[in-house]
């Protein structure tokens, strides 16, 4: 027997758990046989084994505001004026400190559970507004933290030309986004030399305030077929309304009328619908990319999930700006939000499932695997072998029957039930802790030193 084995005692498939079974895999980091065995001798044992989180919306740099805008202005604050500051942080960060942030992000999203990430990265110029001469050096400088910290990724160079609707230029303080059609595939070739199985590339046209419906047709013209692609859309009412005044269609509406969405789509945050829109998000097999707590922080409004599922909705939850680096908290809030808004209980369901916690964690683990674009999100042969190891002896798991785990794990308590987690057939976090972590924190508390430093 080789080392590339675990023994799971109870382990999440993708109908549901299962008891006595023996996951192996190659050297190349692939699961190769998923079945149901006795315990072998001389195999690794654990209790609950399931497959880790996709999230499937990051702007890593991000990390370094978290908790820093939590104070009210003199005028009702709003996405708008977090978004000010936000800009301004983004002024001045360099590569480096880029890649230093996203490296301890993605640390604590491995010890919460997420083994992959979707990057929506969007900072590509220097301070001074000009390409690197290497066009994609801070999307790689983001994907080598995603390699260093093990994590899966899917790097989604954004497409970002424009500060309103109808092509309105670009604001000074986005200079370092700016990114025409050409720009973005070029960024787009120098990325898919990396690509392997932990790092695929895809598109992210920003919004269809930054990006117009012609421009979003030209890049997709250009992009290798079946990669995956992002966008933000409705996430706020303003949005819906710039939307109508410039084209008399919601965005969701004005998207579909100009674009052909299918299932390589992810619509991250598609808050603000229409009863016509919902049907056509669900209708075109496209990802909604929900990211709770960001949407909560920043006052964005909640989405219509239960009709979005009554349609077949497919749905995968981020983390976004990072006020939150657990996929746990991501559906708790998703939960959370529709009851508080319906006065009702137990809300993501289906026919078949009826657990809640059960239900979210597999949806979002289908969704996200899609948005993804990468061969995860299921315990099964020929995906990647990312897995989660629970910690059977806190005392929410001790003795717990497998059908209530995820019930557990999703709404009961604030502890980290993960212990262990694998990306790609490597141990990456151990006993709770990144195997790195102590080079990997050292070299944040540096960098927010001197950003901290450059904002006095
Ligand atoms: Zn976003």
């Amino acid at each position: 027997m080789t080392s590339k084995a675990l023994f799971a005692h109870s382990a999440l498939l993708a109908d549901g758990w299962h008891e006595g079974v023996l996951l192996q895999w190659d050297d190349a980091g692939n699961l190769t046989s998923v079945q149901a065995s006795e315990a072998p001798q001389g195999v690794p044992q654990a209790r609950f084994v399931m497959p880790g989180m996709v999230n499937l919306h990051s702007h890593a740099f991000q990390r370094a505001l978290s908790g820093m805008t939590e104070q009210a202005g003199d005028s009702p604050d709003s996405f708008w004026t977090w978004r000010d500051l936000m800009y301004r942080f983004a002024r001045r960060i360099t590569p480096e400190q880029m890649s230093a942030i996203a490296a301890q992000l993605y640390s604590e999203c491995l010890r919460h559970g997420y083994t992959s990430v979707c990057e929506f990265h969007y900072v590509h110029r220097a301070p001074d507004g000009n390409l690197y001469a290497r066009a994609a050096e801070t999307a790689l400088h983001v994907a080598d933290a995603a390699r260093y910290t093990g994590i899966g990724m899917t790097m989604l160079p954004v497409l970002y030309s424009y500060s309103g609707f109808g092509e309105a230029p670009l604001k000074p303080e986005q200079g370092r986004f700016r990114s025409s059609v050409d720009d973005i595939l070029r960024i787009i070739g120098e990325l898919d030399a990396q690509r392997g199985p932990q790092l695929e590339v895809g598109l992210a046209p920003h919004s269809l305030r930054a990006a117009s419906v012609q421009q979003i047709r030209e890049a997709l013209a250009g992009l290798p077929v079946q990669r995956p692609v992002h966008i933000h859309i409705a996430e706020q009412q303003g949005e819906v309304k710039q939307s109508l005044d410039f084209s008399a269609r919601r965005p969701v509406q004005y998207l579909y009328d100009h674009v052909e969405v299918d299932q390589r789509w992810c619509l991250v945050h598609a808050t603000h619908l229409s009863e016509d829109e919902i049907s056509a998000i669900a209708r075109s097999g496209a990802v909604a990319g929900l990211c709770p707590t960001t949407e909560a922080n920043l006052g964005d409004g909640i989405f219509p999930l239960e009709p979005f599922l009554a349609q077949g909705g497919v749905f995968g939850v981020g983390s976004d700006s990072h006020v939150s680096q657990s996929p746990v908290e991501e559906l708790r809030w998703l939960e959370y939000g529709q009851r508080l808004s319906q006065q009702r209980r137990n809300i993501a369901v289906s026919p078949k499932q009826r657990k809640v916690g059960d239900f979210l964690w597999q949806a979002a683990l289908r969704g996200g695997a899609q948005a993804s674009g990468r061969p995860v999100g299921e315990l099964a042969p020929g995906k990647r072998a990312d897995l989660l190891v629970l910690d059977e002896q806190h005392p929410n798991l001790h003795g717990l029957a497998p059908a209530d785990v995820l019930s557990t794990l999703v709404f009961s308590g604030n502890d980290n039930l993960v212990r262990d987690v694998m990306v790609g057939g490597r141990w990456v976090v151990r006993d709770r802790e990144h195997v790195a972590q102590p080079a990997i924190a050292a070299r944040f508390r540096q960098t927010l030193a001197e950003l901290r430093e450059l904002r006095s």
